[in-house]
């Protein structure tokens, strides 16, 4: 696939357009490209769903102001969450009202003629939300989930069209339209107000023949499994949008959504702190003051860390670059956190006569009491 161009560019429109321009200059590009006017013609195609793609961010003043500061990424574009590009179907679901207004037609996903500036309803699935567990490991790496969800599915046995013998017939009520004119009474006298046709709920088409399997509704319970790529750097409570994989739609409609909750397993010895992670370790007397090596955990296996002579208590010891990458709300990983040791010293509670002993000859040392600097250094070391 050919590289994103900026979105500013496709409409051909500086940084500082006002929202009124960028919508003259999608009208401009909407019409040059419209399906109905190019029929058959792919790049004319491509052109458009860039156009309306460029338009959904750019009209919506806070998907605007992401895209000027994060790029595509701001946006689920290209490395974001979302990651695929609008489809015919979504630009008229979503600007269809707009096109009318155009005076352009707006069915093409209709199927039907593409004429008389009629906008046919899409349906579309609900989403679904599941909750998706990991580990810290799993965090770390970023890992592919592959889960199974009850869902409505199109049905195979009609091809989700809802029609036994694959046809259907165009609606009487609305004459395919989708819509039906209401006359009401108002203060200025009669207005005509155009309501989605209750007959076939907008679709234009109705079924004579109902599919035996799905009862004409073009979608039955059954189940996928879906492939979740979850990003490294992921945190509890974050969601995830994996465009398409909700409940699909009646009819051939757009389906929803498969909404993926993050839940983050606590980790035995571990404990996160956003990017970092604290692990307490707690020293002898003897390690403390001769110093040595001990093992710590991290989430790519043991490692071993060295202990210098004289260890205080409240010492903190950074591992840089060994906790989890940091992400923005977009899953783009600008940092990565640091594993942090927090040194404890445990002090016996319990001694012999033997070691007691010992103790005694150890204090009349001369080094074993601290003197005025490193009382001084000592805490200011330990609450800095
Ligand atoms: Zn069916
Ligand atoms: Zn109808």
């Amino acid at each position: 696939m050919a590289e994103k161009r900026d979105y500013y560019e496709v409409l051909e429109v500086p940084k500082t357009a006002t929202a009124e321009e960028i919508k003259k200059a999608y009208r401009k590009k909407a019409i040059q490209y419209h399906p109905d006017k190019n029929p058959g013609n792919k790049e004319a195609e491509e052109k458009f769903k860039e156009a309306a793609e460029a338009y959904e961010v750019l009209s919506d003043p806070q998907k605007r102001q992401r895209y000027d500061q994060y790029g595509f990424a701001g946006v689920g574009g290209a490395g974001g969450f979302g990651g695929q590009g609008m489809d015919l179907n979504d630009i008229f679901s979503q600007f269809g009202d707009l096109f009318e207004s155009w005076g352009m037609g707006g069915s093409f996903f209709g199927g039907g003629s593409g004429r008389g500036g009629s906008t046919r309803r899409v349906r579309r699935g609900s989403d679904l939300r599941v909750k998706v567990r990991l580990t810290l490991e799993e965090i770390a790496t970023g890992t592919e989930k592959k889960i199974k969800v009850k869902k409505l599915i199109a049905c195979d046995h009609c091809h989700g069209t809802g029609s036994e013998d694959g046809t259907t017939d165009t609606c009487s009520t609305c004459r395919g339209t989708g819509r039906i004119l209401k006359t009401q009474r108002g203060i200025f006298g009669l207005v005509q107000m155009q309501e989605i046709c209750p007959s076939c709920q907008g679709e234009g088409k109705t079924i004579k023949n109902r599919c035996k399997e799905c009862g004409g509704n073009g979608v039955k319970q059954g189940e996928e499994v879906i492939s979740i790529q979850i990003p490294a750097g992921v945190m509890d409570g974050m969601q995830l949008t994996v465009q398409g994989k909700g409940n699909a739609a009646p009819h051939g409609g757009v389906p929803g959504d498969l909404l993926v909750l993050i839940e983050e397993e606590p980790h035995a010895e571990l404990v996160r702190d956003e990017g970092d992670l604290i692990y307490n370790l707690l020293l002898s007397v003897p390690t403390a003051t001769l110093g040595g090596q001990v093992e710590i955990p991290t989430l790519q296996g043991k490692a071993k860390v060295t202990i210098a002579p004289g260890t205080q208590p409240g010492k903190v010891l950074r591992m840089r670059g060994k906790g989890l990458p940091v992400i923005d709300q977009y899953g783009r990983q600008y940092a990565t956190g640091d594993l942090l040791i927090n040194v404890g010293v445990y002090i016996p509670e319990h001694l012999s006569k033997e070691e007691k002993e010992m103790m005694e000859k150890f204090a009349q040392s001369e080094n074993s009491k601290p003197g005025k600097s490193d009382k001084k250094n000592f805490f200011k070391d330990l609450f800095k």
